[in-house]
């Protein structure tokens, strides 16, 4: 694989573009060493924030269900 265009040093960061020594500390890449490419790794973008349902208001039962029947049906 060629070098990369553009790559960061891995001792002190700087954006490098082309060669193998570093332009910023004068860090020489080693022989088979993949330096980090400049190019920002796009994040994943943040998860959106969890919609916290409401827990829904617990039903009233008719009377029909608490009893087995409705006592107030004549
Ligand atoms: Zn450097």
């Amino acid at each position: 694989m060629a070098d990369p265009a553009t790559w960061l040093c891995p001792v002190c960061e700087g954006v490098n573009h082309g060669g193998r020594v570093c332009s910023t500390c004068g860090n020489r890449l080693p022989d088979g060493f993949v330096p980090r490419s400049a190019f920002r790794t796009p994040t994943p973008p943040a998860a959106p924030p969890k919609v916290v349902k409401a827990p829904s208001a617990p039903r009233t039962p008719s009377p029909a269900e608490i009893f087995g029947s409705d006592p107030f049906r004549s």
